[in-house]
């Protein structure tokens, strides 16, 4: 379960960044992480994170709704390239990090989906007690028509005739150091290697296609106000075999008319009178699991809270529970009819009364 990273915090740079400072950050950080390059553990997740941060703070208009509302949807890492469109993405962001000889062997390298993000709302009990909904999203799937090849049925992309299939065009200069070989991404393929003479119908060439897709989503028991559910691979599709991007589900729950939330904790305010609490009673107070019997010893004071262990919210890990806690809210009666009255009167003349203590 990720948790949002603060994007200057991800790119290390304080919240006042000139644009220059944010992309020199960006260009280390990539380096360091790129999946290519580091094979830790960790180190696609961090790429990731570091490329979103960019794509926000790089662009001014982005970066002053990120710095106002602290957030910004991103329409994902690399929207909506599909098997054409790709070259220029790689040229214009690989080449812009790592300079044109890195682009070549970049471009197959299988890339995980974008990642999407949705919200639900669920009531009290849903929270407490977990439930199954459906989200609506709309995602990049494979094109069903070509498979995600990008060709008409029946065709197959062709090799590209420019670079033979290699993606890279080498070519030799003349310079007043003498000869160098220089080797750039192919115009005519993008880098792939291969060129569709017959674009999909269904896709436009694109392999890929934009769906809305209804995914159901399991919700544990025990999920509170404000939590982020990961549903693993329903996010986009890959690219070159990579993995489909996760789809990450934040919570909002409503209140419920009696009980509060604490964590795992419920809260139950217990309104009772004044004979109740200066002789004691027995009461059957609501909780998660029907009623509970609660016994009011003779004195209780107004405040005083009583607790059930285990009568809470399930912990969201699934082991065990949190506690009921119920206080106890003496309440004053405002209109007696006159029996009472009375009888308050006679009490009034038995018990002490209570005077503030005298000035020193
Ligand atoms: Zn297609
Ligand atoms: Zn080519």
């Amino acid at each position: 379960m990720a948790i949002k990273q603060d994007y200057y915090e991800v790119l290390g740079v304080p919240r006042n960044a000139s644009d220059e400072e944010i992309k020199r950050a960006f260009r280390n950080l990539a380096k360091q992480y790129h999946p290519d390059r580091n094979k830790e553990s960790g180190a696609e997740e961090k790429f990731k994170e570091i490329n979103e941060a960019y794509q926000v703070l790089s662009d001014p208009e982005k970066r002053r709704r990120y710095d106002r509302y602290g957030r910004v949807d991103v329409e994902g890492g690399f929207p909506d390239f599909g098997f054409g469109g790709l070259g220029d993405i790689f040229e214009a962001f690989w080449g812009d990090v790592f300079g044109t000889s890195f682009g070549q062997t970049a471009q197959r390298i299988p890339q995980k989906g974008e990642s999407l993000r949705s919200h639900l709302t669920l009531s009290f009990e849903e929270a407490v007690f977990g439930c199954s909904k459906e989200v609506e999203i709309q995602r990049i799937e494979f094109c069903p028509s070509c498979h995600g090849i990008g060709s008409e049925r029946g065709t197959n992309p062709e090799t590209c005739p420019e670079c033979r299939g290699t993606g890279q065009v080498r070519r030799v200069l003349q310079s007043i150091f003498g000869r160098y070989t220089s080797t750039t991404t192919c115009s005519r393929c993008g880098g792939s290697g291969a060129v569709i003479n017959n674009p999909c119908s269904q896709c436009q060439g694109r392999g890929r296609k934009k769906v809305m897709r209804k995914i159901r989503v399991d919700i544990p028991a025990g999920v509170d106000d404000g939590y982020r559910l990961c549903v693993d691979g329903e996010g986009s599709a890959g690219l070159y075999g990579g993995h489909p991007g996760d789809l990450y589900v934040t919570l909002s729950v409503k209140p419920h008319n009696l009980f509060h939330r604490d964590g795992s904790d419920i809260l139950y305010e217990l309104p009772i009178n004044f004979a109740q609490a200066a002789l004691g009673d027995e009461v059957r107070v609501p909780s998660l699991d029907g009623k509970v019997e609660l016994k009011i010893p003779p004195g209780t004071q107004n405040g005083k809270t009583f607790r059930f262990k285990g009568k809470g919210v399930t912990h969201v890990d699934g082991r065990g529970r949190g506690d009921l806690l119920i206080k106890v809210n003496i309440v004053t009666p405002q209109h007696l009819d006159r029996e009472q009255r009375r009888l308050f009167e006679e009490l009034a003349k038995v018990l002490p009364r209570t005077e503030p203590p005298p000035d020193v």
